[in-house]
């Protein structure tokens, strides 16, 4: 092992190293059911609670139990061990044979790899115990986003104040005043491009969430990380709608064809993980 392996000055070990890898692919997984619950719980479109509208989101979250979403059959503890299951599985339902995503095989696997970059990172601190809560619901906006077009406020705001309160509370590594720019910048800054937008093509170029999104990564990550981070989104959002009209070989309308959150996270985590790009300011 290289000597990067020894953070012994805020309590890293091996050991604690795998206890956050496994404790990340379990919470991966009951993010797999926020991706799946949450939207159904707000939108109040749901076939597997009956009665969500006297209803907390929260118990929406948890109640029923596990049940198959294409057949409504209950899984049973061993058809429900994370990663383990739906390789065994080969990715198809027991009951019915349909085709399980292989989103709950990737949460999984990516929560439990990040958590790791934070203990890494991190060590045995508060530091970590953020880092995770945010990259757990990063995790969850960028797929609710893809599947539904929508980034919850639910989750959006939680990302929003626990950077604040981390950043008052000296516990993420940033001045609490860059950090409150950062937010106001965040959400000002796509907000009056989007409004530019606006008066030029009298419609919105982008969503409110994508703007509170913006506004979490400014104060996580500071004033001067919200122009790169728009800037390889941006990117990003345009080489893929190409490559998605060349493979589908149709035109299809530039503005809603793919959802702006997951590129606004792709770009946010990568400055988050290796700082801005020196290429950004050539
Ligand atoms: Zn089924």
């Amino acid at each position: 092992m290289s000597d990067s392996y020894t953070f012994a000055n805020h309590g890293f070990s091996q050991f604690g190293f795998w206890y956050v890898f496994f404790l990340g692919i379990m919470v991966g997984s009951f993010l797999n059911v926020v991706i799946y619950r949450l939207p159904k719980a707000l939108f109040g479109d749901d076939s597997t609670t009956e009665d969500q509208t006297s209803r907390s989101v929260f118990s929406c979250l948890i109640h029923p139990g596990s049940i198959t979403p294409c057949c409504h059959q209950k899984i049973a503890w061993f058809d429900n061990i994370p990663l383990f299951s739906w390789l065994r599985l080969k990715g198809k339902c027991r009951f019915c044979a349909a085709p399980i995503s292989p989103r709950y095989f990737v949460v999984e696997l990516v929560t439990g790899m990040s958590f790791a970059w934070a203990y890494f990172h991190f060590g045995q601190t508060w530091t970590t115990l953020f880092y995770c809560l945010l990259l757990a619901i990063l995790i969850s906006l960028f797929w609710i986003d893809l599947e539904t077009f929508y980034l919850p406020d639910y989750l959006t705001y939680s990302a929003l104040w626990l950077g604040l309160l981390g950043s008052a509370l000296g516990i993420i590594h940033i001045n609490p005043i860059n950090s409150i720019l950062g937010a106001c910048g965040g959400y000002l800054l796509p907000w009056s491009v989007n409004y530019l937008y606006w008066l030029w093509r009298k419609r919105d170029g982008f969503g409110g969430g994508d703007f509170k999104l913006l506004a979490v990564f400014g104060a996580w990550l500071g004033f001067s990380a919200i122009m790169p981070i728009l800037a390889i989104a941006s990117l990003l959002g345009l080489v893929s709608t190409g490559l998605l009209m060349l493979i589908r070989k149709e035109k299809l309308s530039l503005e809603r064809m793919l959802p702006f959150g997951p590129f606004l996270i792709m770009a946010g985590s990568y400055l988050m993980m290796y700082g801005t790009p020196t290429w950004f300011f050539h």
